[in-house]
């Protein structure tokens, strides 16, 4: 499996950090596909319901005025993942050199490598930014007692100190210039996916819009992770249209194989994922 993936947008320079994988299975996945279609949809893309491949996959993007970081992985010391730090020192990259990090929402994979394990941030120089509604959501109390415990534990912890690198994010305009988040909530409260344009080029990070591509020909399977299921699907359709229009280079967080990058079309009135890496 590599470890990193470098690509351009216009003058931006990415990087994709694998910062682990996990198998996941049909039942988590897909809840609500009638089981028959499913079968033969696993069929028709060579999986097995109890083995789904699947990634973690950060993104780094170097502009001409900031060194920015979408979604921070699981971070060190844990059983999952982890291996952003490494990388991005292999790759020439200090936790102190990136000025901005924005989190797409607040589930462990994405916010686990903002603070260590005694507390600390982990990018001292930088922003972080979340959409309003998630940050709200998961630092309020009665929320996270309704909430999985497995995530509100995970936001008891990672969030309260960010509280000083914080800033809240409730529009679509640029957080740095060429980079903006996009509302796409459903898979929590307030999941934003983010949209990079250089030069006319644009990429689209779905971050956990949809968790599978069989989910961008099947917008309406959702998984036991989407919060909101209604939300998601309609998410689902705003963002692929989006990405379709633009004519983006997508990349979805979980989609393997690793770098989860591809493109999304429409064919014959369904979407269609187009992976760059078989
Ligand atoms: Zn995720």
């Amino acid at each position: 499996m590599d470890d990193s993936y470098r690509f351009n947008i216009g003058d931006f320079q990415c990087l994709a950090v694998n910062d682990g994988d996990f198998i996941g299975n049909a039942d988590l996945l897909f809840v609500n596909a009638p089981e028959k279609e499913l079968l033969q949809v696993l069929k028709r893309y060579n999986l097995k319901q109890d083995h789904l491949p699947s990634t973690w996959t950060c993104l780094l993007i170097k502009t001409p005025t900031n060194v920015v970081l979408v979604d921070t992985g699981f971070g060190s010391g844990g059983n999952y993942g982890g291996r952003l730090l490494p990388i991005l020192h292999a790759e020439g990259f200090k936790p102190e050199d990136i000025d901005t990090v924005i989190l797409t929402h607040a589930h462990a994979d994405h916010i686990g490598g903002c603070v260590d394990s005694a507390g600390n941030v982990v990018f001292p120089q930088a922003t972080f930014y979340m959409w309003y509604e998630e940050w709200d959501y998961w630092t309020i109390e009665t929320n996270l007692k309704k909430a999985p415990e497995w995530a509100a534990n995970v936001a008891r912890q990672k969030l309260p100190p960010l509280l000083d690198h914080l800033e809240k994010i409730d529009s679509e305009t640029d957080i740095v210039p060429g980079i903006r988040a996009i509302a796409a909530p459903g898979h929590t409260a307030g999941h934003i996916a983010v949209e990079v344009e250089s030069g006319g080029d644009y990429l689209l990070n779905l971050a956990d819009v949809a968790l599978h591509p069989i989910q961008i020909e099947y917008p309406e399977w959702y998984a036991r992770l989407d919060q909101y299921p209604k939300q998601t699907v309609t998410a689902r359709h705003t963002i692929y249209q989006r990405a379709a229009e633009t004519n983006a280079m997508v990349l979805a967080f979980h989609f393997p194989p690793f770098p989860s990058l591809g493109r999304i079309s429409k064919q014959k009135s369904r979407w269609k994922w187009q992976p760059s890496h078989e």
